[in-house]
């Protein structure tokens, strides 16, 4: 349920409704924005009189939220939320990010080299996978505690921040420097894992899983929003369905269906989600066209050669050009 406050509602009329309705066992979500305050209550609602509850003085308006995401729905937060990656570094509401970098990182040279050529395009994060979701358990997977070293050596001679995937809960301590914990399609529903990351403060990429709906993706983002941790940004990656063409199917729509649905950030990876190099400035460029909040993009320095993913990866070069297009349709972007 929301309770949408007057403008200009007496504070000590609005703490007693806060303190009577968390004395009921209600969890109070306060949104201040700039056009609105929205109050959102969390719990059983359903022995709450509306009526009641509308004839105070302060109360604007009621309503029952219908969807079992609270947090996350754009219902309780009527503003476009901004995500604080770092040191100043934002995400969301107008601040479009570009997270660029390798599949996994590999060596010193490599990490390094990478995260500076992608800078000077306009990166604004860097990327690079040291605990590697394999489908195969022979397939390389990951350096691991060095590859996280590894990385954060490559934020310290860039000043990137950076983003690497968690896919153990028991592996948490080692992302203490990581600016951005990504959570794989793979892991979308690993609860366990949510539940843990909703109680750090940590910012969240929280990627689709294969096979799960918008809905099913807003639910795991309440898991960590739940929790206390509001720093969640969401990743669509493509999701799998009959066509064999790309690795994945994009699905463009979900941009604008969560636009409406949810205040978070929403990120997409047309790298993942085609699998293939060439595919992915029309898909960057269609994202951004859509009122992406970012785009996440593979760039490795020699991508035949890469350990991971070389088939869907760019060269620093055609990243180049890819950021060079997306800057050309921001303008034009849709929100
Ligand atoms: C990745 O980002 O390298 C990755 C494994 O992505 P996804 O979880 O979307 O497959
Ligand atoms: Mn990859």
């Amino acid at each position: 349920m929301i309770i949408l406050l007057k403008n200009h509602a007496d504070e000590t009329q609005v703490a007693s409704l806060q303190n009577w309705l968390k004395s009921m066992g209600y969890a109070i979500h306060m949104s201040v924005g700039q056009q609105q305050t929205i109050m959102g209550l969390i719990g059983d609602t359903s022995r709450l009189d509306i009526d009641v509850i509308k004839s105070l003085e302060i109360v604007e308006n009621v309503q029952r939220v219908q969807e079992p995401y609270k947090s996350a729905n754009r219902k309780f937060h009527a503003d476009d939320s901004v995500v604080e990656v770092g040191a100043g570094l934002k995400i969301g509401g107008g601040h479009f990010q570009v997270i660029a970098g390798p599949c996994s990182v590999e060596t010193e040279e490599q990490i390094v080299y990478v995260a500076r050529r992608v800078k000077a395009a306009g990166a604004g994060l860097l990327r690079g996978g040291a605990f590697k979701p394999r489908t195969s358990p022979y397939a390389f997977q990951g350096l691991h505690e060095e590859g996280i070293r590894l990385l954060l050596l490559a934020k310290k001679e860039t000043g990137l921040p950076v983003v690497t995937e968690i896919m153990d809960i028991a592996h948490l301590p080692l992302f203490e420097e990581v600016d951005v914990i990504q959570v794989g399609a793979r892991n979308m529903q690993n609860f366990e894992l949510l539940k843990v990351l909703g109680q750090t403060r940590k910012p969240i990429l929280l990627k689709r899983g294969l096979a799960n709906t918008i809905q099913e993706w807003l639910m795991s983002a309440e898991y960590i929003m739940a929790g206390g941790n509001d720093n969640v940004i969401l990743c669509e990656r493509g999701i799998r369905t009959f066509e064999t063409a790309t690795r994945n199917t994009l699905d463009l729509s979900a941009v604008p269906v969560l636009r409406r649905l949810t205040h978070l950030p929403v990120v997409v990876d047309p790298s993942h989600a085609t699998g293939k190099a060439e595919l992915v400035k029309p898909m960057a460029a269609a994202a951004t066209a859509a009122g992406a909040d970012g785009l996440m993009i593979e760039v490795h320095n020699d991508p035949p050669h890469a350990l991971s993913d070389g088939a869907q990866s760019l060269t620093p070069e055609a990243f180049e050009d890819v950021m060079a297009t997306v800057n050309a349709v921001r303008p034009y972007a849709c929100r």
